[in-house]
């Protein structure tokens, strides 16, 4: 039945021999999801030390959006690499790096003239995205909101909804951080204007809104378990922030770049962000991120405020420009939409044939399967269950949610049907197993 090679054993010898060496040689606070070693990856199937293969369904959490292996990504930084791999662009600059800014400048939300700033993570730039808010607003409060996920830095730990394992023993939280409730249409009845007017009367509450720099929303929650809020909540929110010179800052880490059927998520919800935050997807696997954002508020540090040594390297700013092309070539969005749709419909299928499943959500190539027990608790056994199955059948996905119990599903948009149809076989079985 299966296209891919499993020995319906996971892990093979040989990576099990890998995984007993890293416990003696790696720190332990690093996670161990799956027990694979990857030996290689092209497309949407990754293949083991032992041989065996798995269709990709996590990207390494929405990274390579594009495919593995992606040809014009490939050539674009090994061209690179020739020509040079690192010079500074803050002491000797290159041409790339400036293209790549002015692309996001063109394509990131709202109709303002935006400059861009590059760094290389996510979490790099969503603190950078808050330290340009302070500067411009002179205020230093930050809102975000329940079940948010921006990162695993000093700043970022407090800026997250989960502290424990991510903040246990690190030391105290970074101060100034106030957390809303978000806006949850699965568990709350409340709609999105409703829940929005309940989470700013909060923050008057416990901040003041003129104590406010900046506000940091995931338009779609990743982490918090693909949570799309109800219709009306960003809108809500993004009024009541300019209304009161608070910087409205999207965390598009995770749902930008083509990830849900648009370019960015905030196109969905007619939400514009004064900046937005880019990362994962962005570089094909090379590590860079950008913040983007309207020129005044951009231009508010001093030079040399921002950047760091491997800020836009040159053969990440290479393999992005592939990726931006790509992902703004004619009918790209229309196939992640289109993903979406597949998906939609093979899950809301599985959700009528089994009661575990509670909810399922999500658009283009970002799904998640909330799985509850019957009195509609979370239920993280049975995700651990069936994630186990899957990998065991040749279908890696993703955990989420803050209680570890929502299946997240980020195939890349360039899988083909047949392969989605396979993915949603192997969890079909999966589900009839537990
Ligand atoms: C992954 C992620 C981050 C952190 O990015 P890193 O590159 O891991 O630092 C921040 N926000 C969101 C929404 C993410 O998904």
């Amino acid at each position: 039945m299966n296209s891919v090679k499993t020995m319906n054993r996971v892990p093979g010898a040989m990576s099990e021999a890998l995984h007993e060496l890293r416990a003696t040689e790696i720190s332990a606070a690093v996670g161990a999801y799956t027990p694979i070693y990857i030996s290689h990856a092209e497309g949407s199937i990754l293949t083991d030390v032992d041989g065996q293969e798995y269709i990709d369904f996590g990207c390494g959490i929405g990274v390579t959006t594009l495919g593995h292996g992606n040809p014009a990504v490939l050539e674009a930084a090994i061209d690179q690499m020739r020509k040079f791999s690192h010079t500074l662009f803050t002491i000797t600059p290159y041409d790339s790096y400036v293209r790549v800014a002015q692309r996001l400048n063109q394509i990131a939300p709202g109709n303002f003239a935006k400059k861009s700033v590059l760094s290389s993570t996510g979490a790099e730039a969503v603190e950078n995205a808050i330290k340009i808010a302070r500067a411009h607003t002179r205020r230093n409060g930050i809102a975000v909101l329940d079940h948010g996920y921006h990162g695993r830095t000093n700043l970022t730990l407090g800026l997250n909804y989960k502290a424990v394992p991510l903040a246990t023993g690190a030391g105290p939280r970074p101060g100034e951080i106030y957390r809303a409730p978000n806006s949850h249409p699965f568990l709350d009845e409340m709609d999105g204007v409703a829940a929005a007017r309940k989470a700013i009367a909060y923050l008057e509450k416990i901040s003041g809104a003129d104590n406010l720099a900046c506000f940091l929303i995931e338009p779609i929650q990743g982490e918090g378990g693909v949570i799309e809020p109800a219709p009306g909540f960003l809108n809500e929110l993004q009024r009541w922030c300019n209304d009161n010179g608070i910087v409205v800052i999207a965390d598009e880490i995770q749902t930008g770049l083509g990830r849900t059927g648009a370019l960015f998520a905030s196109e969905h919800f007619d939400f514009v962000p004064d900046m937005v935050v880019t990362a994962k997807a962005i570089a094909g696997g090379i590590p860079v991120s950008a913040v983007t954002g309207r020129v005044d508020i951009m231009d508010s540090m001093k030079p040399g405020a921002l950047s760091g040594t491997y800020s836009g390297n040159p053969v990440g700013c290479a393999a992005a420009l592939a990726v931006l092309d790509q992902l703004t070539a004619p009918g790209m969005m229309d196939r992640s939409a289109e993903i979406g749709r597949i998906i939609q419909t093979g899950l809301r299928e599985l959700k009528e044939r089994y009661p575990v499943i509670g909810d399922v959500r999500g658009r283009g190539a970002l799904h998640g399967i909330e799985l509850t027990h019957p009195d509609g608790s979370p239920n993280p056994e049975a995700f651990k269950a069936v994630s186990t199955r899957a990998l065991e059948l040749g279908l890696l996905v993703l955990p989420g949610g803050s209680d570890g119990h929502v299946l997240r599903l980020l195939p890349a948009i360039t899988v083909s049907d047949e392969l989605i149809d396979e993915a949603l076989r192997i969890l079909d079985r999966a589900f009839a197993e537990l």
